[in-house]
């Protein structure tokens, strides 16, 4: 069989894929990835590390991941039958469109917004349609309605913050929707813990809300891969029938439970980084020639005269910061996570050194 058979056999929708790219930089500072930049607290890695030995690797991990589930549930504030888990949320992202989107479906995505939306919706053969933002990256509620009012339109995303732009969606919104839409609804509140806004409170009254989040990022979890979802509990007994049996194994399983059982020394971490945030804003603005937009999340959108030589000229510095391509909304765009303390002085200096430069130039 020759090359451009396997060509033929792929699947149509897949042909304008790329497979996602992983960064290549060594020993810079990682302020691309949103992640929590202080070490996993050790007393809470001895415990994992304790209970770990005890359990063993022999044995398959548990399908129903009752205690997590359970420990999720706590947190939250629901049942555990109103939780599952996943392989990170980027699964669960999978499991709901293969659950709730065909190749008849059409799944809304307001945008810019996370990308992974709009390619799982690709591979499962529904029809992505993105709905631009405002200029100020609010929501277009009327275009928005008016798209969700098709009977196809069987999942729209919400990502409130919204990864990249960091703006929270106000919860009257998120609620005017889930009353119009005739499908599943999915809030994406990867930054819950930064923003501690979230639409747990109307869960119970919209049967088509789903609360995606993830220990990912504020739980300094992202190397093991765990995120999970609030729903009604129809919505994840149908999920379960996609889910693959052993989706999170069982050292996954037992770390998010620890993670969760320890809240306090996590919530140190949640508090350092919003005062560092609230640093990092007061610096950014004091730069020329840069446009930071406000975040309720742990990273800042920022917008400079030439973003993809700021970009490689940080590189070079060794600080690795998000180019986000310059799409639409997103012209001359950089998105910067939150560091520690040390981490933001050093980028705040490079920044300043290179934006300066880039002015006098022009
Ligand atoms: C990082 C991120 C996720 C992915 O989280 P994982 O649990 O690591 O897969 C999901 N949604 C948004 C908006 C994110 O920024």
């Amino acid at each position: 069989m020759s090359k451009g058979d396997i060509q033929r056999l792929v699947q149509p929708q897949l042909k304008d894929l790329r497979p996602y790219e992983p960064h290549l930089y060594d020993n810079v500072i990682h302020l691309e990835a949103n992640e929590n930049p202080y070490p996993f607290p050790q007393e809470v890695m001895e415990k994992i590390f304790r209970e770990m030995a005890q359990l063993g690797f022999n044995r398959y991990p548990d399908p129903a991941l009752k205690d997590l589930r359970e420990a999720i549930g706590q947190y939250a504030g629901v049942s555990k039958e109103q939780v599952l888990a996943g392989n990170g949320s980027d699964e669960l992202i999978q499991g709901l469109l293969l659950t709730f989107a065909g190749p008849k479906a059409k799944v809304i995505i307001p945008s810019p917004t996370f990308s992974m939306y709009k390619i799982w919706a690709t591979v499962v053969g529904a029809s992505p349609v993105e709905v631009p933002l405002k200029a100020d990256y609010n929501l277009d509620l009327p275009v928005l309605l008016k798209e969700l009012e098709d009977p196809a339109a069987t999942v729209v995303f919400l990502c409130s913050p919204n990864n990249p732009t960091g703006n929270l969606i106000p919860l009257e919104e998120v609620e005017e929707i889930c009353q119009r839409s005739q499908g599943i609804v999915v809030l994406d509140e990867a930054y819950y813990e930064f923003a501690r806004e979230s639409g747990i409170s109307i869960l119970d009254k919209y049967p088509n809300l789903v609360i995606l989040r993830t220990f990912s990022k504020a739980y300094a979890l992202a190397g093991l891969r765990v995120g999970y979802i609030l729903a009604s509990e129809a919505i994840i007994k149908e999920l379960f029938k996609v889910k693959l049996p052993f989706n999170l194994n069982s050292f996954s399983q037992v770390a998010a439970r620890q993670v969760m059982e320890n809240q306090p020394v996590f919530e140190a971490q949640i508090e350092e980084i919003l005062a560092n945030r609230d640093e990092l804003w007061m610096e950014l603005q004091t730069i020329e020639n840069i446009k930071v937009f406000p975040s309720s999340a742990n990273y800042f959108l920022i917008q400079v005269p030439e973003a993809p030589r700021v970009h490689k000229e940080l590189i070079e510095e060794g600080i690795l910061v998000r180019y986000l391509g310059g799409g639409p909304g997103l012209e001359n765009c950089l998105r910067i996570t939150v560091g520690t303390k040390e981490e933001n002085s050093f980028l705040i200096e490079k920044l300043k050194a290179i934006c300066n430069s880039l002015v006098v130039k022009r």
